[in-house]
């Protein structure tokens, strides 16, 4: 459930109606609704309420500082992939015992400031990463928490690009490793090995994929018990998918995936990290454009709009689909004409849907892309020096420009040309 919704014939952020987003910022423009932010949120406490845990909200699917603050200020703890996130965490005020550092290529000048700012846990990828970040580690006089990420090779039955958890995946260390490699890391020093990791893909519309993985998790933390090592925690990572069709089956609840989490891992009594991102912020935002042109084709009519691939990459990327909604309520009964949904970048790739139904509609007129509050702002470029998207967020019946749109000065300002030239 999300808060966009139709009131008085007109699409509204809560409160707020979108076209007066549009009118005072100008589009396209993402708009986020902290309601459906903090009932997200809520929701995977709520699922896993029956343990110790802390929801780590995955920095990457959205890094606005506001929304950030919002997270940290609920209590969730941060997910994140490189130092530029760890920075964005820790401006958002969220503490560094509730920062867990992922991904595959950490550099020394990153594990650096994470140990130096404060660190919940490094999840470690691979076996060079972890004996450099012992030496780090050491070197500063330091003890570091970590995890092992391990790799479960479970097909997480998501698109290629996202999935994570199969073997030929750059992800983690084969978990038929993981005894040797824990052996080896509870010998390194400035290590102090506290759990297991495990993320195998992203927007999964299936549960059995995690417990395939979360079970395997269970038998290798009984395993490394009998080893001797102390596993107090286990994350298992983010990944669960969304409904970006109105008309499809929904994928699971939270509660239903805590179900899962329990069921697999309940009774080892460990702390559960989750790092949800998706799955809190996708139907939180929306990508609200405006039509520039309405161009008839010989066989189809092309809506052009003020939004390109560069603002929300995922359909080119992925071709992934945003339900396209337009702002002025349709009347009861009126008829839906397919138009493709186009924006104006040079490439035949920025097509955000074919035959997408809507009213007609003209120039002028206001659509938004539904289930784009995760991975849509972050994924934002400039190319063809289009000014980087602006960022709005909504509460009840105010809003604020939390990223405003740069100016063509500040966009050119930020280049320089030699003085040789
Ligand atoms: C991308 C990612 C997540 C978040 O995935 P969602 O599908 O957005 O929930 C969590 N953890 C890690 C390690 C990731 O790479």
């Amino acid at each position: 459930m999300d808060h966009f919704l139709y009131k008085d014939g007109h699409l509204h952020a809560e409160d707020v109606p979108l076209s007066r987003i549009a009118a005072e910022v100008g589009t396209p423009v993402y708009v986020y609704s902290a309601a459906t932010l903090k009932r997200h949120f809520g929701l995977f406490r709520q699922a896993l309420d029956w343990t110790d845990h802390l929801v780590c909200f995955a920095v990457k699917s959205n890094s606005n500082l506001a929304v950030l603050k919002l997270m940290g200020d609920l209590g969730a703890g941060m997910d994140v992939v490189s130092g530029g996130e760890y920075a964005r965490a820790k401006a958002a005020g969220v503490p560094g015992e509730r920062i867990v550092f992922s991904g595959v290529g950490k550099t020394a000048p990153e594990m650096r400031m994470a140990i130096e700012g404060g660190i919940r846990q490094f999840n470690i990828e691979s076996e060079p990463e972890m004996r450099a970040l012992s030496a780090l580690a050491a070197g500063m006089g330091a003890s570091v928490p970590v995890a092992i990420r391990v790799n479960p090779d479970v097909d997480a039955k998501t698109h290629e690009k996202i999935a994570t958890g199969k073997s030929e995946n750059k992800f983690g260390i084969p978990i038929s490793r993981a005894i040797e490699v824990y052996a080896e890391a509870a010998s390194l020093p400035g290590l102090q090995v506290v759990g297991i990791d495990v993320h195998i893909g992203s927007q999964l519309t299936d549960l059995k994929p995690f417990r395939a993985a979360y079970v395997k998790v269970a038998d290798l933390t009984r395993a490394l018990r009998a080893e001797g090592h102390q596993i107090t925690r286990l994350d298992l990572g983010g990944g669960l998918g969304i409904p970006y069709r109105r008309d499809n089956n929904s994928p699971p609840l939270p509660i239903e995936y805590g179900e899962v989490i329990r069921e697999a891992v309940g009774d080892l009594g460990c702390e559960i990290e989750i790092e949800p991102g998706r799955n809190i912020v996708g139907n939180a935002g929306v990508l609200l454009s405006q039509v520039i042109y309405v161009k008839k084709g010989e066989d189809r009519d092309f809506l052009i709009v003020d939004a390109a691939m560069n603002d929300l990459l995922r359909p080119a990327m992925y071709g992934a689909h945003h339900d396209i909604v337009p702002v002025v309520e349709p009347d009861l009964g009126a008829g839906v004409h397919p138009y493709d949904v186009v924006g104006p970048i040079c490439e035949s790739g920025d097509t955000f849907q074919k035959a997408a139904e809507l009213p007609e509609i003209a120039a002028g007129g206001l659509i938004a892309f539904r289930s784009a509050g995760a991975y849509g702002a972050v994924m934002a470029s400039e190319y063809n020096s289009r000014p980087l998207v602006p960022e709005v967020l909504v509460q009840g019946d105010h809003f604020a420009v939390i990223r405003p749109r740069p100016t063509y000065e500040e966009m050119l300002g930020r280049d320089s040309i030699p003085e040789w030239l």
